[in-house]
């Protein structure tokens, strides 16, 4: 093995603004801040990681700029000077030294992988075990916060063949407006799409028994974090037969295991971030796959660096019942690539080039840097 030793990292903010503004039942993002991370070693590779999250600190308890910090502060010196090539010995050392922090995790051992594979030419996913598919099902998530809006724009993304899986995000109003709101538009779509909504921990377990059967009745396919307790979710389980996704409670191999433990999700929304790396989500991935529990890939929406290694993952797994919704670089208004990532026919192409298999576009990077102090400005 070549020895390759690592020589810098290097952290930045990068401030993006978003298509429209995205609502939540948590927040609503005008803007995506995109944690990047370069990783240079001795043998003159570079490998590149992202560290993002969903509406700042309103999803969970990192947030870019805490990753940038954790990085430079404490991950940085735990890494300098050792062995490049050996990803999951590296990451078990600096597991040992930093606890928690998944995403800042999840950003270094995706920088390390996209060297690694360069290093030796093959794709990301090679590392992983390999691809079993080249194309993965891309949902869109249809949160303008209006119906109508988001009725003309499925009926966009149907017109262009880019998304045929609609995912509202629903908790943050009235029940019946929340419902009616999922009746309308899968009404509009019919059997054109399929319809499925993210709560986001929003309701309570009796609003949530409450809703869930008039969701089915609108013809939702697939409810994703209504309740916030993983007790409640597994109640919950036992009264409806509508398909219910474990999302924030999954935060990682121990919780996927408690969670499979007591029957208590349908389906696992799998999130590299939040499972604390590339790694870390295989093995909740390989959890599910024992206990019966169908996939789904997740986002944080992230930009294409943490997209494509997302894709490179759930591209390797042996189940993907449920697809993926990898659209986050299409929230973005700038393309940060010098090759635009392959959207088309309602899926997402996997790189197929060594490493993550992408270039960014330094100079367009370089722009939206966040530049020196946090300015609080209103
Ligand atoms: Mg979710």
């Amino acid at each position: 093995m070549t020895q390759a030793t690592i020589e810098r990292i290097e952290t930045r903010l990068v401030d993006l603004p978003t298509i429209r503004p995205h609502k939540l039942s948590v927040a609503t993002m005008h803007g995506q801040t995109l944690m990047l991370v370069k990783i240079y070693c001795s043998d003159g590779i570079v490998g590149f990681g992202e560290g993002t999250t969903i509406a700042g600190m309103a999803y969970g308890p990192e947030s870019p700029e805490a990753m940038k910090l954790a990085i430079d502060a404490y991950f940085a010196l735990a890494m300098l000077g050792r062995d490049a090539t050996q990803v999951q010995a590296l990451m078990a050392h600096v597991g040992k030294l930093v606890k928690v922090n998944h995403f800042a995790k999840c950003a270094l051992e995706t920088a390390l992988l996209d060297a690694h594979g360069k290093r030796l030419g093959v794709p990301l996913g090679e590392l992983l075990g390999g691809r079993r598919r080249e194309r993965l099902p891309v949902a869109w998530t249809l949160a303008s916060g209006d119906t109508a809006k988001d009725i003309a724009e499925a009926e966009t993304m149907l017109e262009v063949r880019r998304h045929k899986i609609f995912k509202l995000k629903i908790g943050a109003k009235e029940l019946k407006t929340d419902i009616r709101h999922v009746a309308e538009i899968k009404k509009a779509v019919g059997e054109r799409a399929a319809v499925r909504v993210d709560v986001n921990m929003a309701w309570s377990e009796t609003q949530a028994a409450w809703a869930i059967p008039a969701l089915a009745e609108a013809g939702c396919e697939l409810v994703e974090q209504p309740v916030a307790s993983a007790a409640a979710l597994a109640r919950l389980m036992r009264r409806f037969p509508v398909a219910l996704m474990a999302d924030e409670i999954l935060q990682g191999p121990e919780s996927a295991f408690e969670i499979a433990k007591h029957a208590g999700a349908d389906v696992f929304a799998i999130k590299i971030e939040q499972s604390g790396g590339l790694f870390a989500a295989q093995r909740v991935a390989a959890i599910a796959d024992a206990a019966g529990i169908e996939l789904y890939g997740g986002t944080m929406l992230e930009g294409a660096v943490s997209t494509i290694a997302s894709a490179h993952l759930f591209a390797s797994f042996a189940n993907l019942q449920w697809g993926t919704e990898l659209f986050g670089p299409l929230l973005i208004t700038e393309e940060i690539l010098t090759t635009p990532l392959d959207y088309s026919d309602f899926e997402l192409t996997v790189p197929n080039g060594p490493g993550l298999g992408i270039e960014l576009d330094e100079e367009k990077i370089r722009r939206f840097t966040r530049d020196g102090l946090i300015k609080v400005t209103k």
